[in-house]
Protein backbone atom coordinates (compact mmCIF):
# COMPACT_ATOMS: atom_id res chain seq x y z
CA UNK A 1 0.00 0.00 0.00
CA UNK A 2 2.82 2.46 0.68
CA UNK A 3 4.58 1.38 -2.25
CA UNK A 4 1.69 2.62 -4.46
CA UNK A 5 0.88 5.77 -2.14
CA UNK A 6 4.75 6.66 -2.63
CA UNK A 7 4.27 6.17 -6.71
CA UNK A 8 1.05 8.54 -6.37
CA UNK A 9 3.25 11.07 -4.45
CA UNK A 10 5.83 10.58 -7.26
CA UNK A 11 3.24 11.23 -9.60
CA UNK A 12 1.87 14.18 -8.35
CA UNK A 13 5.22 15.62 -7.95
CA UNK A 14 6.69 14.95 -11.33
CA UNK A 15 3.46 16.90 -12.79
CA UNK A 16 4.46 19.57 -10.42
CA UNK A 17 7.92 19.91 -12.07
CA UNK A 18 9.82 18.53 -9.31
CA UNK A 19 12.26 15.48 -10.36
CA UNK A 20 13.60 12.36 -9.26
CA UNK A 21 16.76 11.47 -7.81
CA UNK A 22 18.06 8.06 -6.39
CA UNK A 23 21.07 9.97 -4.63
CA UNK A 24 20.05 11.28 -1.30
CA UNK A 25 22.50 13.88 -1.39
CA UNK A 26 21.49 15.42 -4.58
CA UNK A 27 18.11 15.42 -2.87
CA UNK A 28 16.27 19.12 -1.84
CA UNK A 29 12.89 17.26 -0.37
CA UNK A 30 13.17 14.14 0.84
CA UNK A 31 9.78 12.59 2.01
CA UNK A 32 9.73 9.24 4.18
CA UNK A 33 6.20 7.84 3.81
CA UNK A 34 5.66 5.55 7.00
CA UNK A 35 3.90 2.44 8.32
CA UNK A 36 2.39 2.13 11.88
CA UNK A 37 1.03 -1.22 11.83
CA UNK A 38 4.09 -2.32 14.21
CA UNK A 39 6.57 -0.66 16.57
CA UNK A 40 9.28 -2.17 14.60
CA UNK A 41 7.68 -0.38 11.56
CA UNK A 42 8.07 3.14 13.44
CA UNK A 43 11.26 2.22 14.44
CA UNK A 44 12.99 2.04 10.73
CA UNK A 45 11.58 5.21 10.19
CA UNK A 46 12.89 6.91 13.87
CA UNK A 47 16.00 6.02 12.64
CA UNK A 48 15.73 6.77 9.02
CA UNK A 49 15.10 10.35 10.23
CA UNK A 50 18.04 10.09 12.67
CA UNK A 51 20.31 9.77 9.70
CA UNK A 52 18.87 12.40 7.77
CA UNK A 53 19.01 15.19 10.51
CA UNK A 54 23.12 14.50 10.14
CA UNK A 55 22.34 15.54 5.84
CA UNK A 56 20.21 18.13 6.99
CA UNK A 57 22.73 19.77 9.30
CA UNK A 58 25.33 19.86 6.97
CA UNK A 59 22.52 21.18 4.16
CA UNK A 60 19.88 23.21 6.05
CA UNK A 61 18.07 23.83 2.33
CA UNK A 62 17.34 20.15 2.50
CA UNK A 63 13.44 19.55 3.28
CA UNK A 64 12.22 16.45 5.08
CA UNK A 65 8.73 15.38 5.49
CA UNK A 66 7.24 12.54 7.19
CA UNK A 67 3.97 11.19 5.48
CA UNK A 68 1.52 8.31 5.87
CA UNK A 69 0.29 6.47 9.26
CA UNK A 70 3.14 7.90 11.27
CA UNK A 71 2.42 11.23 10.30
CA UNK A 72 -1.45 10.94 11.20
CA UNK A 73 -0.85 9.08 14.21
CA UNK A 74 2.58 10.58 16.07
CA UNK A 75 2.47 14.58 14.72
CA UNK A 76 2.70 15.74 18.08
CA UNK A 77 5.69 14.03 19.39
CA UNK A 78 7.77 14.53 15.99
CA UNK A 79 6.87 18.11 16.04
CA UNK A 80 8.73 18.07 19.46
CA UNK A 81 11.34 15.18 19.09
CA UNK A 82 12.41 15.63 15.62
CA UNK A 83 12.17 19.57 15.35
CA UNK A 84 14.02 19.25 11.53
CA UNK A 85 11.19 17.65 9.94
CA UNK A 86 9.57 20.74 7.54
CA UNK A 87 6.39 18.67 6.51
CA UNK A 88 4.19 16.04 8.23
CA UNK A 89 1.00 14.68 6.06
CA UNK A 90 -1.27 12.50 6.60
CA UNK A 91 -2.58 9.63 4.15
CA UNK A 92 -5.09 11.95 3.34
CA UNK A 93 -3.41 14.71 2.57
CA UNK A 94 -1.15 14.20 -0.39
CA UNK A 95 -3.21 16.25 -3.01
CA UNK A 96 -1.60 19.37 -1.08
CA UNK A 97 1.81 18.82 -1.56
CA UNK A 98 2.67 20.84 -3.82
CA UNK A 99 1.31 23.62 -2.87
CA UNK A 100 2.57 23.54 0.78
CA UNK A 101 6.25 22.59 -0.58
CA UNK A 102 5.65 26.02 -2.32
CA UNK A 103 4.49 27.70 0.84
CA UNK A 104 7.43 25.93 2.91
CA UNK A 105 9.75 28.04 0.57
CA UNK A 106 8.50 31.17 2.67
CA UNK A 107 7.20 30.21 5.90
CA UNK A 108 10.16 28.28 7.69
CA UNK A 109 7.06 26.50 10.39
CA UNK A 110 6.65 23.17 10.60
CA UNK A 111 3.96 22.39 8.13
CA UNK A 112 1.19 20.11 9.53
CA UNK A 113 -1.80 18.23 8.12
CA UNK A 114 -3.12 15.03 9.57
CA UNK A 115 -6.58 15.56 8.74
CA UNK A 116 -8.57 12.44 7.50
CA UNK A 117 -10.93 12.56 4.96
CA UNK A 118 -14.90 10.36 4.20
CA UNK A 119 -14.11 11.36 0.14
CA UNK A 120 -10.11 11.22 -0.59
CA UNK A 121 -9.82 7.76 -2.83
CA UNK A 122 -7.09 10.03 -5.31
CA UNK A 123 -9.34 9.64 -8.08
CA UNK A 124 -7.67 10.93 -11.22
CA UNK A 125 -4.60 11.05 -9.77
CA UNK A 126 -2.46 8.62 -11.91
CA UNK A 127 1.13 7.37 -10.21
CA UNK A 128 4.70 7.51 -11.15
CA UNK A 129 5.30 3.95 -11.42
CA UNK A 130 8.25 2.11 -10.80
CA UNK A 131 9.40 0.78 -14.11
CA UNK A 132 8.83 -3.65 -13.79
CA UNK A 133 5.99 -5.75 -14.65
CA UNK A 134 3.39 -5.30 -11.88
CA UNK A 135 1.29 -2.49 -11.52
CA UNK A 136 -0.59 -1.64 -8.18
CA UNK A 137 -3.72 -0.15 -8.32
CA UNK A 138 -5.61 0.94 -4.98
CA UNK A 139 -9.04 0.56 -5.17
CA UNK A 140 -10.07 1.35 -1.75
CA UNK A 141 -9.10 3.41 1.45
CA UNK A 142 -9.43 2.74 4.84
CA UNK A 143 -11.36 0.46 7.28
CA UNK A 144 -14.30 0.18 8.97
CA UNK A 145 -13.69 -3.01 10.65
CA UNK A 146 -11.53 -1.85 14.11
CA UNK A 147 -10.16 -5.17 14.84
CA UNK A 148 -9.19 -4.28 18.78
CA UNK A 149 -5.08 -5.23 17.35
CA UNK A 150 -5.54 -2.38 14.50
CA UNK A 151 -4.17 1.20 14.24
CA UNK A 152 -5.13 1.45 10.69
CA UNK A 153 -9.20 2.88 10.83
CA UNK A 154 -7.05 5.35 13.32
CA UNK A 155 -4.37 6.11 11.29
CA UNK A 156 -6.14 5.86 7.57
CA UNK A 157 -9.56 6.56 8.11
CA UNK A 158 -12.91 5.61 7.36
CA UNK A 159 -13.66 2.99 4.16
CA UNK A 160 -13.87 4.35 0.78
CA UNK A 161 -13.87 3.06 -2.68
CA UNK A 162 -13.04 4.60 -6.07
CA UNK A 163 -15.69 4.34 -9.14
CA UNK A 164 -15.32 1.18 -10.97
CA UNK A 165 -14.47 3.86 -14.06
CA UNK A 166 -11.46 5.18 -12.98
CA UNK A 167 -10.22 2.13 -12.12
CA UNK A 168 -10.48 0.44 -15.18
CA UNK A 169 -8.91 3.43 -16.69
CA UNK A 170 -5.80 3.05 -14.72
CA UNK A 171 -6.12 -0.56 -15.67
CA UNK A 172 -5.88 0.47 -19.27
CA UNK A 173 -3.33 3.08 -18.91
CA UNK A 174 -1.13 0.29 -17.11
CA UNK A 175 -1.55 -2.18 -19.86
CA UNK A 176 -0.49 0.15 -22.27
CA UNK A 177 2.42 1.02 -20.57
CA UNK A 178 3.04 -2.52 -20.90
CA UNK A 179 2.46 -3.70 -17.23
CA UNK A 180 1.29 -7.26 -17.43
CA UNK A 181 -0.08 -7.41 -14.12
CA UNK A 182 -2.09 -5.79 -12.13
CA UNK A 183 -2.13 -5.92 -8.19
CA UNK A 184 -5.63 -4.23 -6.97
CA UNK A 185 -4.69 -2.76 -3.37
CA UNK A 186 -6.71 -2.06 -0.15
CA UNK A 187 -6.80 -2.22 3.33
CA UNK A 188 -9.48 -4.72 2.96
CA UNK A 189 -10.12 -5.09 -0.70
CA UNK A 190 -12.90 -6.81 -1.14
CA UNK A 191 -15.03 -5.04 1.08
CA UNK A 192 -14.79 -2.88 -2.16
CA UNK A 193 -17.94 -1.49 -3.11
CA UNK A 194 -19.39 1.68 -4.95
CA UNK A 195 -22.53 2.17 -6.03
CA UNK A 196 -24.10 -1.32 -6.52
CA UNK A 197 -20.66 -2.58 -7.60
CA UNK A 198 -19.28 -4.75 -5.37
CA UNK A 199 -15.29 -6.12 -5.58
CA UNK A 200 -16.43 -9.32 -7.51
CA UNK A 201 -17.83 -6.83 -10.04
CA UNK A 202 -14.56 -4.92 -10.25
CA UNK A 203 -12.60 -7.73 -10.32
CA UNK A 204 -14.27 -8.75 -13.21
CA UNK A 205 -14.04 -6.01 -14.98
CA UNK A 206 -10.33 -5.39 -14.88
CA UNK A 207 -9.92 -9.05 -16.06
CA UNK A 208 -11.48 -8.07 -19.23
CA UNK A 209 -8.82 -5.43 -19.61
CA UNK A 210 -7.01 -6.43 -22.63
CA UNK A 211 -3.44 -7.17 -22.43
CA UNK A 212 -3.63 -7.76 -18.45
CA UNK A 213 -2.10 -11.09 -18.27
CA UNK A 214 -2.30 -11.59 -14.48
CA UNK A 215 -4.78 -9.91 -11.86
CA UNK A 216 -3.75 -10.09 -8.08
CA UNK A 217 -5.21 -8.68 -5.31
CA UNK A 218 -4.49 -7.64 -1.71
CA UNK A 219 -5.83 -7.84 1.31
CA UNK A 220 -8.94 -9.63 1.46
CA UNK A 221 -10.89 -9.99 4.65
CA UNK A 222 -12.36 -13.56 5.15
CA UNK A 223 -15.52 -12.10 6.43
CA UNK A 224 -15.60 -10.66 2.69
CA UNK A 225 -14.80 -13.42 0.82
CA UNK A 226 -18.43 -14.79 -0.75
CA UNK A 227 -19.44 -17.21 -3.20
CA UNK A 228 -19.77 -14.80 -6.10
CA UNK A 229 -16.04 -13.56 -5.50
CA UNK A 230 -14.94 -17.49 -6.13
CA UNK A 231 -16.82 -17.76 -9.15
CA UNK A 232 -15.44 -15.03 -10.72
CA UNK A 233 -11.82 -16.39 -9.86
CA UNK A 234 -12.26 -19.43 -11.40
CA UNK A 235 -13.92 -19.00 -14.27
CA UNK A 236 -11.00 -16.22 -15.56
CA UNK A 237 -7.66 -17.73 -16.19
CA UNK A 238 -5.86 -14.35 -15.70
CA UNK A 239 -7.12 -14.30 -12.20
CA UNK A 240 -3.86 -15.63 -10.16
CA UNK A 241 -5.24 -18.60 -8.22
CA UNK A 242 -3.57 -17.63 -4.43
CA UNK A 243 -5.36 -16.06 -1.90
CA UNK A 244 -4.19 -14.02 0.92
CA UNK A 245 -6.16 -14.97 3.54
CA UNK A 246 -5.36 -13.48 7.31
CA UNK A 247 -5.95 -15.81 9.75
CA UNK A 248 -4.72 -13.74 12.71
CA UNK A 249 -5.23 -16.66 15.38
CA UNK A 250 -6.78 -19.93 15.67
CA UNK A 251 -9.05 -19.91 18.86
CA UNK A 252 -12.41 -18.44 19.45
CA UNK A 253 -11.65 -16.93 21.84
CA UNK A 254 -9.00 -14.65 20.54
CA UNK A 255 -10.50 -14.09 17.38
CA UNK A 256 -13.81 -12.57 19.26
CA UNK A 257 -11.28 -10.84 21.46
CA UNK A 258 -9.51 -9.37 18.66
CA UNK A 259 -12.88 -8.49 17.24
CA UNK A 260 -11.95 -10.64 13.64
CA UNK A 261 -16.06 -11.77 12.63
CA UNK A 262 -15.36 -15.11 12.15
CA UNK A 263 -14.71 -18.42 14.15
CA UNK A 264 -12.18 -21.00 13.77
CA UNK A 265 -14.69 -23.05 11.90
CA UNK A 266 -15.78 -20.47 10.13
CA UNK A 267 -12.27 -19.72 8.66
CA UNK A 268 -11.41 -23.70 8.00
CA UNK A 269 -15.10 -23.73 5.72
CA UNK A 270 -13.93 -21.32 3.82
CA UNK A 271 -10.84 -23.13 3.17
CA UNK A 272 -12.91 -25.28 2.04
CA UNK A 273 -14.99 -23.96 -0.18
CA UNK A 274 -11.52 -22.01 -1.60
CA UNK A 275 -10.32 -25.52 -2.60
CA UNK A 276 -13.86 -26.95 -3.70
CA UNK A 277 -13.77 -23.69 -6.23
CA UNK A 278 -9.92 -23.49 -7.31
CA UNK A 279 -7.84 -27.03 -5.92
CA UNK A 280 -5.20 -25.50 -7.80
CA UNK A 281 -5.30 -22.53 -5.44
CA UNK A 282 -1.79 -21.51 -3.22
CA UNK A 283 -2.74 -19.72 0.31
CA UNK A 284 -0.90 -17.61 2.19
CA UNK A 285 -1.93 -15.54 5.67
CA UNK A 286 -0.61 -13.47 8.73
CA UNK A 287 -0.71 -14.63 11.76
CA UNK A 288 -0.87 -12.83 15.18
CA UNK A 289 1.02 -14.38 18.21
CA UNK A 290 1.14 -13.54 22.25
CA UNK A 291 -2.26 -11.13 21.71
CA UNK A 292 -3.36 -10.34 25.27
CA UNK A 293 -4.36 -12.89 27.58
CA UNK A 294 -3.80 -15.71 24.59
CA UNK A 295 -2.75 -19.13 27.13
CA UNK A 296 -0.55 -21.50 25.57
CA UNK A 297 -3.59 -24.38 24.49
CA UNK A 298 -4.56 -21.05 22.47
CA UNK A 299 -1.63 -20.79 20.49
CA UNK A 300 -1.92 -24.12 19.75
CA UNK A 301 -5.12 -23.73 18.56
CA UNK A 302 -3.06 -21.34 15.96
CA UNK A 303 -0.51 -23.99 14.77
CA UNK A 304 -3.51 -26.88 14.91
CA UNK A 305 -5.04 -24.27 11.92
CA UNK A 306 -1.94 -23.94 10.45
CA UNK A 307 -1.14 -27.70 9.92
CA UNK A 308 -4.69 -28.37 8.75
CA UNK A 309 -4.57 -25.59 6.20
CA UNK A 310 -1.23 -26.04 5.11
CA UNK A 311 -0.49 -22.15 3.92
CA UNK A 312 2.09 -21.97 1.58
CA UNK A 313 3.57 -18.85 3.08
CA UNK A 314 2.47 -17.39 6.41
CA UNK A 315 3.28 -13.77 7.43
CA UNK A 316 4.14 -13.82 11.28
CA UNK A 317 3.81 -11.04 13.94
CA UNK A 318 4.50 -10.98 17.47
CA UNK A 319 1.65 -8.76 18.86
CA UNK A 320 2.43 -5.15 19.19
CA UNK A 321 0.80 -2.80 21.57
CA UNK A 322 -0.57 0.27 19.24
CA UNK A 323 -1.71 3.48 21.36
CA UNK A 324 -4.90 4.40 20.97
CA UNK A 325 -6.28 1.06 20.15
CA UNK A 326 -8.66 -1.36 22.13
CA UNK A 327 -6.36 -3.61 22.93
CA UNK A 328 -3.96 -2.07 24.33
CA UNK A 329 -6.13 -1.17 27.60
CA UNK A 330 -6.30 -4.87 27.73
CA UNK A 331 -4.47 -5.46 31.10
CA UNK A 332 -3.34 -9.14 30.38
CA UNK A 333 -0.85 -8.61 27.81
CA UNK A 334 1.69 -11.53 27.54
CA UNK A 335 5.23 -11.42 28.34
CA UNK A 336 7.68 -10.22 25.68
CA UNK A 337 10.08 -13.58 25.97
CA UNK A 338 6.48 -16.03 25.77
CA UNK A 339 5.84 -13.82 22.60
CA UNK A 340 9.29 -14.58 21.16
CA UNK A 341 9.16 -18.13 22.25
CA UNK A 342 5.91 -18.95 20.40
CA UNK A 343 6.56 -16.69 17.12
CA UNK A 344 9.75 -18.92 16.75
CA UNK A 345 7.32 -22.19 16.97
CA UNK A 346 5.11 -21.18 14.24
CA UNK A 347 8.26 -20.06 12.15
CA UNK A 348 9.33 -23.66 12.59
CA UNK A 349 5.91 -24.88 11.85
CA UNK A 350 5.70 -22.84 9.18
CA UNK A 351 9.08 -23.36 7.62
CA UNK A 352 8.32 -27.32 7.47
CA UNK A 353 4.85 -26.86 5.69
CA UNK A 354 5.73 -24.43 2.79
CA UNK A 355 8.96 -26.77 2.32
CA UNK A 356 6.51 -29.38 2.21
CA UNK A 357 3.87 -27.49 -0.30
CA UNK A 358 6.74 -26.58 -2.84
CA UNK A 359 8.30 -30.10 -2.90
CA UNK A 360 5.32 -30.56 -4.17
CA UNK A 361 6.07 -28.48 -7.37
CA UNK A 362 9.72 -29.81 -8.16
CA UNK A 363 9.12 -32.14 -11.39
CA UNK A 364 6.09 -29.73 -12.54
CA UNK A 365 6.55 -27.04 -15.25
CA UNK A 366 5.25 -23.48 -14.28
CA UNK A 367 4.77 -20.44 -16.42
CA UNK A 368 6.54 -17.93 -14.67
CA UNK A 369 6.67 -14.03 -15.22
CA UNK A 370 10.46 -12.92 -15.49
CA UNK A 371 10.43 -9.80 -12.87
CA UNK A 372 13.97 -9.40 -11.71
CA UNK A 373 17.87 -10.46 -11.51
CA UNK A 374 17.74 -12.54 -8.57
CA UNK A 375 19.45 -11.36 -5.29
CA UNK A 376 21.63 -14.61 -5.41
CA UNK A 377 23.20 -14.30 -9.15
CA UNK A 378 23.35 -11.80 -12.06
CA UNK A 379 23.14 -14.29 -14.18
CA UNK A 380 19.78 -15.79 -12.68
CA UNK A 381 16.67 -14.24 -13.12
CA UNK A 382 13.72 -14.34 -10.43
CA UNK A 383 9.71 -14.23 -11.57
CA UNK A 384 6.63 -15.57 -10.20
CA UNK A 385 4.13 -18.21 -10.73
CA UNK A 386 0.42 -17.74 -10.90
CA UNK A 387 0.58 -19.54 -7.56
CA UNK A 388 3.13 -16.50 -6.13
CA UNK A 389 5.65 -18.92 -6.09
CA UNK A 390 9.12 -16.73 -6.45
CA UNK A 391 11.08 -19.26 -8.78
CA UNK A 392 14.81 -18.43 -9.73
CA UNK A 393 16.43 -19.93 -13.11
CA UNK A 394 19.55 -19.31 -15.51
CA UNK A 395 18.73 -15.92 -17.42
CA UNK A 396 19.51 -17.72 -21.31
CA UNK A 397 18.01 -15.45 -23.58
CA UNK A 398 14.30 -13.79 -22.26
CA UNK A 399 14.02 -10.78 -20.36
CA UNK A 400 11.51 -8.98 -17.96
CA UNK A 401 8.50 -9.28 -18.59
CA UNK A 402 8.01 -12.35 -20.64
CA UNK A 403 6.48 -15.27 -19.85
CA UNK A 404 8.30 -18.28 -19.61
CA UNK A 405 8.01 -21.90 -18.85
CA UNK A 406 10.03 -23.15 -16.32
CA UNK A 407 10.71 -26.61 -15.13
CA UNK A 408 10.98 -26.72 -11.57
CA UNK A 409 14.25 -29.05 -10.34
CA UNK A 410 14.79 -27.58 -6.59
CA UNK A 411 13.17 -25.87 -3.84
CA UNK A 412 15.48 -25.21 -0.01
CA UNK A 413 13.10 -22.48 1.34
CA UNK A 414 10.91 -20.02 0.12
CA UNK A 415 11.73 -19.61 -3.37
CA UNK A 416 11.77 -22.74 -6.26
CA UNK A 417 14.99 -23.07 -8.64
CA UNK A 418 14.61 -24.37 -12.12
CA UNK A 419 15.15 -24.16 -15.66
CA UNK A 420 13.85 -22.89 -19.11
CA UNK A 421 11.98 -26.07 -19.87
CA UNK A 422 12.65 -27.87 -23.22
CA UNK A 423 9.82 -28.11 -25.76
CA UNK A 424 10.13 -31.67 -24.83
CA UNK A 425 9.93 -30.83 -21.36
CA UNK A 426 6.92 -28.19 -21.77
CA UNK A 427 5.57 -30.29 -24.28
CA UNK A 428 4.94 -33.45 -21.55
CA UNK A 429 4.00 -30.86 -18.90
CA UNK A 430 0.95 -30.01 -21.38
CA UNK A 431 0.16 -33.44 -22.13
N1 LIG B 1 -6.77 -5.70 6.52
C1 LIG B 1 -6.02 -6.88 6.58
C2 LIG B 1 -4.65 -6.72 7.25
C3 LIG B 1 -3.93 -5.42 7.18
S1 LIG B 1 -2.67 -5.14 8.38
C4 LIG B 1 -6.83 -7.89 7.38
O1 LIG B 1 -7.61 -7.51 8.21
O2 LIG B 1 -6.69 -9.06 7.20
C5 LIG B 1 -1.46 -6.37 7.96
C6 LIG B 1 -1.18 -7.36 9.07
O3 LIG B 1 -0.43 -6.75 10.10
C7 LIG B 1 -2.41 -7.90 9.78
O4 LIG B 1 -3.02 -8.92 9.07
C8 LIG B 1 -1.86 -8.37 11.10
O5 LIG B 1 -1.45 -9.72 11.06
C9 LIG B 1 -0.64 -7.48 11.30
N2 LIG B 1 -0.87 -6.54 12.40
C10 LIG B 1 -1.73 -5.49 12.42
N3 LIG B 1 -1.68 -4.88 13.62
C11 LIG B 1 -0.78 -5.57 14.38
C12 LIG B 1 -0.31 -5.45 15.71
N4 LIG B 1 -0.76 -4.50 16.52
N5 LIG B 1 0.61 -6.33 16.14
C13 LIG B 1 1.07 -7.31 15.33
N6 LIG B 1 0.66 -7.47 14.07
C14 LIG B 1 -0.26 -6.62 13.60
FE1 LIG C 1 -6.73 -3.57 10.60
FE2 LIG C 1 -7.40 -5.31 8.69
FE3 LIG C 1 -8.72 -5.28 11.00
FE4 LIG C 1 -9.01 -3.25 9.28
S1 LIG C 1 -9.62 -5.40 8.99
S2 LIG C 1 -8.75 -3.08 11.47
S3 LIG C 1 -6.92 -3.12 8.43
S4 LIG C 1 -6.53 -5.81 10.66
Amino acid sequence: MNVADSELVAGLLERSGYQRTHELCDAQVILLNTCAIREKAEETVHNRLDRLAALKAGNPSILIGVLGCMAKNLADSLLESKPYVDLILGPDSYRRLPEVLQHRQTDPSTYVDTRLSRWEVYDQLLPYRQSGVNAWISIMRGCDKFCTFCVVPFTRGRERSRSIESIIAEAEDAARQGFREITLLGQNVNSYHNGDTRFPDLLQAVAAVPGIRRIRYTSPHPSDVNDHLLEVMASHDNICKSIHLPLQAGADRILKRMHRDYTQADYCALVDRIRAAMPECTLSTDLIVGFPAETEPEFQATLEVVERVGFDTAFTFKYSTRPGTKAAEYTDQVAEAVKQERLERLIQLQKRITLERNRTHVGSVAEVLVEKESKKSTAQWAGRTDGNHWVVFDKQNVHIGDFVAVRIDSTHGIALQGHIATSEEAYHALA
